[in-house]
């Protein structure tokens, strides 16, 4: 039986070399996609978080507004009732002290509308900062949506594809005899989807270090497998 030797092997590897690259860029492809996934919904989150302070913010801000409203109703009721006594009172004193009492309440009370404004433009501009993050929040929920529906089906589409080149790798490197497949089988667990590399010029195609004038002519010879010394992958010239 006929076995395989180097050159031939060599002419097969570069075949299995061009899946592995393929697959290597999928592998690669298909962990970046769960990743993507989780910053989409880490985004989300954080919108929504937004979107909960100034919820938050609004409840509390018209809560004040409420309080200052009572408390100026409060007064307004004082202010009356003490402008019913000012008919019952007997003497001068007692008629003016109640005026000057009327005065200091409605000049609080002044105060206190000028509060509730302040309030009020508050109220309106929270609320608006929250219509708005609504909105922006629905938007972003949708968009992500979509991002997320895209990306699964990528990914998918990817598992489908990873599994035919699987097969098809299967296939091409069945044909180089066992040691050899063994070989650059660990190289390629290892070396991120490269085991072997053209030398460029005198140096090796993937970790660009020199190679030594006799491991040169052994690579032109093509009768043993050549690896790099410095970065361990299988070496061969064109
Ligand atoms: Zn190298």
């Amino acid at each position: 039986m006929h076995t395989m030797g180097v050159h031939e092997s060599l002419e097969v590897l570069k075949k299995v070399q061009e899946v592995d690259g393929e697959i290597h860029k999928i592998k690669r492809e298909l962990t970046e996609i769960p990743e993507a996934i989780h910053e989409l919904q880490l985004e989300f989150e954080a919108e929504k978080a937004r979107m909960n302070e100034l919820e938050t913010k609004l409840k509390q801000t018209q809560l004040r507004q409420k309080q200052k409203e009572g408390e100026l109703a409060e007064k307004e009721a004082l202010i009356r009732k003490y402008d019913s006594q000012l008919t019952q009172v007997k003497t001068n004193a007692e008629y003016s002290a109640l005026q000057k009492e009327i005065g200091q309440i409605k000049a609080d009370n002044s105060m206190l509308e000028d509060a509730i404004i302040t309030i009020l433009d508050e109220v309106e501009k929270i609320y608006k900062d929250a219509q708005e993050e609504k909105e922006r929040l629905a938007r972003i929920e949708k968009e992500s949506q979509v991002r997320q529906a895209e990306l699964t089906k990528r990914a998918e589409e990817l598992k489908v594809s990873l599994a035919g080149l699987t097969t098809k790798r299967g296939e091409i490197i069945s044909q180089v005899p066992p040691e050899i497949r063994d070989l650059y089988d660990k190289i390629i667990e290892k070396k991120e989807g490269l085991a072997l590399v053209p030398i460029a010029g005198d140096d090796c195609g993937a970790c660009r270090m020199e190679i030594r004038p006799q491991l040169l002519n052994e690579i032109r010879l093509k009768e043993n497998l050549v690896i790099c010394e410095h970065c361990n992958r299988i070496l061969y010239s064109n």
